[in-house]
């Protein structure tokens, strides 16, 4: 439901346009007492976005699915069917170590 506001048929060029929503604005300060408060408002929120931003991102993590794996040794991520990493890491010794199952 959406009601149209009633647009002037002669809107004054004298009259002060609010700097937040650019429409003219017949307060005496020239800034619609909501827009004032708008505007407030955006930027106590960029303050705090600003704080966020200088936090340092948290690190991102390679996303492994089920057909890769990843070197221990320099984390590097290798197709599954490879049991030597190129840094010379064995992935055969380290599964015969780790004494896991083969899933059926
Ligand atoms: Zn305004
Ligand atoms: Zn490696």
């Amino acid at each position: 439901m959406s009601e149209r506001k009633p647009v002037p048929y002669n809107p004054a060029s004298n009259v002060r346009r609010c700097p937040v929503c650019d429409k003219p604005s017949y307060s005496a300060s020239g800034v619609h007492p909501q827009c004032s408060l708008a505007k407030a408002d955006a930027v106590s929120r960029a303050a705090r976005k600003a704080a966020d931003d200088l936090a340092p991102p948290a690190p991102v993590q390679p996303k492994l699915n089920r057909f890769q794996k990843q070197c221990p040794k320099c984390k590097r991520v290798v197709a599954p069917r490879r049991f030597r990493c190129d840094c010379g890491h064995n992935f055969d010794a380290s599964r015969a170590r780790s004494g896991a199952k083969a899933s059926t």
